[in-house]
């Protein structure tokens, strides 16, 4: 959807070219797994861009509303935010650490399952994400 150009956003919402609208660009098409707010404050920071939580959340709000993003909310994480795709996205999420691992699920053998639930519950389904949660690497280690 939003290519490799960041600044396409604009040229596909036919939005304003902000700087905040731009930098927002550029951080999720560096990015390959979903961020926080958070993330989102800390890497402004490193860059010297000033810029208020207030206009970061309307930005995202904006954002995730035109369809150019993707909001993840999960029970005691926060927010993620991530670029909308049109694949689907499946994610490991350490439930100790908050690290969030996109992966790929053989979408064929689910296939079969999405429509035996999109006709048992009358419900045409445009997407799906499956979300496993667990310990990472890392954490396993930690916990011994
Ligand atoms: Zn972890």
């Amino acid at each position: 959807m939003f290519d490799s150009d960041p600044t396409k956003i604009c040229s596909t919402l036919k939005c304003r070219h902000t700087k905040l609208r731009m930098a927002l660009g550029h951080i999720f098409h560096n990015t390959k797994t979903p961020i926080s707010v958070a993330d989102i404050q800390q890497i402004f920071k490193s860059q010297n861009f000033k810029i208020n939580k207030t206009s970061i959340y309307r930005e995202l709000k904006f954002l995730t509303k035109n369809y150019m993003l993707n909001e993840i909310q999960l029970d005691g994480i926060s927010t993620r935010y991530e670029f909308n795709k049109t694949n689907p996205k499946s994610y490991l999420i350490c439930t100790k650490c908050d690290q969030i691992i996109p992966i790929e699920i053989d979408n064929q053998i689910f296939e079969t399952e999405s429509q035996k639930i999109s006709k048992k519950n009358n419900f045409i389904i445009n997407r799906h994400s499956l979300i496993f949660f667990g310990h990472c690497h890392k954490c396993q280690q930690n916990h011994l």
